[in-house]
């Protein structure tokens, strides 16, 4: 057996790079693994500069750096190998280690902003209003109902695409409250929660190299989903205070590439929604491409000011190449039990359940039933929508008095507010200062921004809180 002896210099190389060849190992094949983490970290700089994240310079300085870091892909894989190669043959039983390195398939995605500042807040002891959830029970009734299917045995697995008990009811309620017909067995699908219906839905639709049309800011799951798929985001802004958006911007960014337009109405995090206008815009524009349409209604039922929730279930031209995406979490104050459901054509619904199935193929039985028998009792649930236009009041009544001022906010549970007046500094930054010095925790914008587009100056409150939390934020808020 051919033993190689490599030298000192090139092994404490390796070595910083986490490779151990052994005397066995040909240096051909370290060199052919060196190369390709050099070559990947090189990627990975190309990437950050596409995105705008660093400029020219900085990049040709990181990519000599990199040369530095990587000196031996410049030396002959036999160059590595001291003067007299040919060692003591290894004794049998050596085993040639190289220690695998991982290559993020996201790289540039860290911990969710939402996680991340409820983390801050907790450590801080701040009141918790980012991340949207409610700090208050859900109804006793859908918990006795749960605990009612538990007892009677729905504990194991349920059927893959979901309780026919729920996908009867979401027909129902369809029908009713939007006016459309959707086959429960063919054209919906239960998923644990919307996420998965959101990462199902982008997985059936988007191929390399296709793109994607979607609105920014954006809620924080789009992007990766559509990046694991190969697929190109493209963003049409959204500007404030209104954040309406600018069709003609949407016109410009459609291509022959276009697969897929991805929407959020009630919008996460501006509180914008989609008009009847903004419907007969995309009406228009669908005759222009081939796309399909994923909507994320995940807010359907907080819609305030007597506005009506555009569902795109409402519009047959639209509905039949769109998937309607929502969630139980937000509608019965239960976002921890990760229920959520998709409806749209035959073909796509078969394709998500095809993709879902290899990811969690099955969601909790019992709480299924629970929400079938609710949804079956009041599809139209209009009391959880006087309920969150009476906490925005609330909020905005409690911070009357300060130097925030707020943006107008028509649906979901989150109240954007202007800090204009009371610092010039990023959101990122203003963010962190409103936990340490004020102990109110809330949310920047700028992670929902892509391509180097900028927050202004506002954070994102999240009000499905008590009225003793709205009332305790609110006294640190008027202070600031
Ligand atoms: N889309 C939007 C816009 C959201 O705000 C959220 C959650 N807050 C989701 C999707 C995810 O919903 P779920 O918790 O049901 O996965
Ligand atoms: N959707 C929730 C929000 O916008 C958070 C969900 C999460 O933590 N990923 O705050």
């Amino acid at each position: 057996m051919t033993a190689y002896r490599y030298r000192a210099d090139v092994l404490a190389q390796l070595w910083s790079h986490g490779v151990q060849p052994g005397a066995s190992t040909p240096p051909e094949l370290v060199h052919d693994f060196v190369n390709d983490l050099y070559r990947y970290e090189l990627r990975r700089l190309r990437d950050r500069l596409v995105r705008g994240e660093i400029p020219k310079p900085g990049y040709y300085a990181r990519v000599v750096a990199l040369r530095v870091k990587y000196p031996l892909v410049s030396l002959k894989p036999h160059e590595w190998l001291a003067a007299d190669a040919q060692g003591p043959t290894p004794k049998a039983g050596t085993i040639p280690s190289m220690v695998p390195t991982v290559q993020s398939k996201l790289p540039s995605s860290g911990v969710s902003i939402f996680a991340t500042m409820t983390r801050l807040a907790n450590e801080h002891g701040a009141i918790n209003l980012s991340q949207g959830f409610p700090d208050f029970h859900c109804e006793p009734q859908l918990l006795a109902r749960v605990a009612r299917y538990m007892w009677a045995g729905h504990n194991q697995y349920a059927p893959m695409p979901g309780q026919p008990a729920l996908r009867e009811a979401l027909a129902l309620k369809y029908e009713r409250v939007y006016g459309r017909r959707y086959d429960p067995v063919t054209e919906i699908a239960v998923t644990t929660g919307a996420t998965e219906g959101l990462f199902s839905a982008i997985t059936a639709l988007v191929h390399p190299g296709d793109e994607v049309l979607l609105f920014q800011p954006a809620y924080d799951s789009y992007v990766p989903a559509i990046q694991l798929s190969g697929g190109v985001p493209r963003f049409v802004t959204l500007r404030g205070p209104d954040y309406r958006i600018d069709w003609d911007e949407v016109r410009r960014t459609i291509s022959p590439r276009t697969t897929v337009i991805l929407l959020n109405t009630p919008h996460n995090p501006t509180g914008m929604i989609w008009t009847p206008d903004d419907i007969r815009e995309l009406e228009a524009v669908l005759q222009l491409t081939g796309a399909f349409v994923i909507a994320d209604e995940v807010y359907e039922h907080i819609v305030f000011d007597g506005a009506r929730h555009e569902s795109l279930a409402r519009y047959p031209a639209i509905a039949e190449r769109a998937v309607v995406i929502s969630s139980f979490g937000k509608t019965y104050h239960t976002t921890g039990w990760k229920v959520g459901y998709c409806l749209g054509p035959a073909a796509i619904v078969a394709e998500i359940l095809n993709i879902r199935q290899w990811i969690t193929f099955s969601v909790n039985g019992a709480m299924q039933l629970a929400y079938a028998d609710i949804v079956n009792h009041d599809p139209e649930r209009t009391s959880v929508t006087a309920f969150y236009q009476e906490r925005r009041d609330l909020f905005l009544k409690l911070i009357a008095g300060a130097r925030f001022t707020p943006l107008p906010c028509r649906g979901t549970y989150f109240q954007l507010l202007d800090y204009s007046a009371i610092s010039d500094e990023g959101d990122m930054d203003f963010a962190l200062r409103l936990i340490r010095e004020h102990g109110v925790a809330a949310i920047p914008i700028t992670p929902f921004l892509h391509d180097g587009a900028r927050a202004g100056r506002v954070l994102r409150f999240c009000f499905a809180k008590r009225d003793d939390t709205l009332t305790r934020a609110a006294e640190r808020l008027v202070t600031v």
